[in-house]
């Protein structure tokens, strides 16, 4: 197929319309090419064999002068992209709090963009506001959040995070909203507190991004579960007014990072109502928890939360990007991120105002994010993400079941929701608490979890937890089953043996 290229000073129209029979071709390639990958998804290494630098030289490819052909861009995605992609999908991925995708949505990624709509604002997306209106309305549901709330859809947690640091803090009464912002010239500092261990990086960010300053998130000690350590946080609070402060927000971790920890949200809730603190629920790998009727004690008091930040692209298995931050009362969205321009607005076609997204947010532009949302929740329904929710924390479970049997292993913590983290400690070594042995135990569990990700077979990464390198699962991709994890187990514990006696 020759390419129309405009010569140089020719009045000649082209468009980006591909022939339909060349749309077609390329589509049931494309479809058959998703559907060979899905069905050899558990077979496959993790991550590729190539170095870094090597899949650098992959692409590293001239500029493209001349169009090329549909057919030979879809080669190049099964030669070279597929073979050092790193495999999210796959049953033995439990890295960082990484989702596993599911499959409807990459049917709504490919309707939402073939009609392109803009949910930025109403007038460009009329079907998609109302539809991710719809979604925050049922997530809201879903976790027991008052369903009135606003909210919308994000590119992750973080940025989630940050835009509810700016709301909390934009809605302050002593906030200078004007065109000043912080911008007054006096002492005083705005302060956030977090629990000191398990405090997720983002609200960090989120404090640099906002320009406060990372000394303004306060880190709260403690409790030996790692939970939020309350009467700490009540004190600290007193404190910083004391000293002419003005503490703004508090972050409780539902679903923490390390352990998978709630903090108590009922305790936080009636501090923050007392000291008139913002009340946010950084429930990024969490939160979807509370839909489980047994773990609803966990949650209790989320409900009072000003706002939650959830991640469908985590353990609602959404593909990849898709955050999400509820907000209990919409105007205060609307009072931080509202904008006017003439070009904006212009005159409506109905008398129904619309939402435009672009006054709740800190985005103009949108995607159509909120159609793999709606679909999945349609598809799998409230009871088939009960079951897959229900599996992940089987396996963790089972995880803690096998780490507590074994005789070279230690559990860190309880299970509550799909995180573990666990320690290998051969039993010769165990009631030894020298700092030397500890140190050597932190190397041996890295090289154990290095070795088992450069095998391929599984990708399993490390954390700390109370100071000690730990071995940590995340585990919420919809394919694990309890074999996988018995498998993943007695690798870990092979490779420990052998590096143990080798040392
Ligand atoms: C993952 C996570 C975040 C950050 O979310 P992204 O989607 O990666 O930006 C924030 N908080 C917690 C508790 C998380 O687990």
């Amino acid at each position: 197929m020759e390419k129309d290229i405009i010569p140089c000073g020719e009045p000649l129209f082209v468009s980006l319309v591909m022939p339909p029979a060349a749309f077609n071709e390329m589509g049931y390639k494309v479809v058959d090419g998703m559907a060979d990958y899905f069905s050899s998804i558990r077979e496959r290494r993790i991550i590729s064999e190539s170095s870094s630098l090597g899949i650098q030289e992959v692409f590293n490819e001239d500029l493209p002068i001349r169009g090329q052909e549909p057919s030979a861009i879809f080669d190049q995605w099964n030669q070279q992209v597929i073979p050092h992609a790193a495999h999210l999908g796959s049953p033995r991925y439990f890295g960082f709090v990484n989702g596993s995708g599911n499959m409807i949505s990459v049917f709504a990624s490919a309707l939402a963009t073939s009609v392109n709509m803009n949910s930025g604002g109403w007038k460009a997306g009329p079907a998609a506001t109302e539809i991710e209106r719809r979604s925050i309305a049922w997530i809201a549901e879903l976790i027991g959040f008052p369903v009135n709330c606003g909210g919308l859809f994000l590119g992750g947690g973080t940025i989630a995070n940050f835009s509810a640091l700016l709301v909390a803090l934009k809605n302050h009464n002593n906030y200078n909203a004007t065109g000043d912002g912080l911008q007054t010239g006096s002492n005083v500092k705005f302060l956030v507190y977090m629990s000191d261990h398990e405090g997720h990086i983002s609200i960090e960010k989120a404090a640099e991004m906002a320009n406060l300053g990372s000394n303004s998130v306060r880190r709260v000690a403690s409790n030996e579960d790692l939970t939020m350590n309350v009467q700490v946080l009540e004190e600290m609070i007193l404190a910083d007014k004391e000293a002419g402060h003005i503490p703004y927000c508090v972050v409780a971790q539902v679903g923490s990072i390390n352990v998978g920890v709630v903090d108590p949200l009922e305790e936080i809730a009636r501090i923050c109502q007392a000291h008139q603190l913002w009340f946010h629920a950084d429930g990024a790998c969490g939160a979807f928890g509370a839909m489980l009727p047994e773990k609803k004690h966990l949650f209790r008091g989320l409900e009072k939360a000003d706002s939650v930040t959830l991640d469908p692209h985590k353990w609602l298995y959404i593909p990849y990007e898709c955050g999400c931050l509820l907000v209990k009362h919409p105007e205060k969205l609307r009072h931080t991120f509202s904008i006017a321009a003439p070009y904006l607005k212009g005159t409506l076609p109905t008398d129904y105002a619309g939402q435009d997204y672009f006054e709740y947010g800190p985005q103009m532009s949108r995607g159509f994010n909120a159609l793999k949302v709606w679909m999945s929740i349609k598809y799998h329904g409230k009871e088939g993400y009960q079951k897959l929710l229900r599996q992940n924390i089987q396996c963790a479970v089972h995880l803690d079941g096998l780490v507590r049997s074994s005789a070279d292993f230690v559990p860190m913590h309880q299970p509550e929701l799909f995180i573990y983290s666990f320690r290998f400690v051969p039993a010769s070594l165990q009631n030894q608490d020298a700092e030397l042995i500890n140190h050597d135990l932190d190397q041996l569990n890295q090289k154990i979890t290095d070795e088992i990700m450069a095998s391929g077979f599984a990708f399993i990464m490390t954390s700390k937890v109370k100071g000690r390198v730990v071995i940590r699962l995340s585990i919420c991709s919809h394919r694990t089953t309890l074999q996988d994890i018995e498998q993943v187990f007695s690798r870990l514990a092979s490779i420990g043996n052998r590096l143990f006696a080798a040392h």
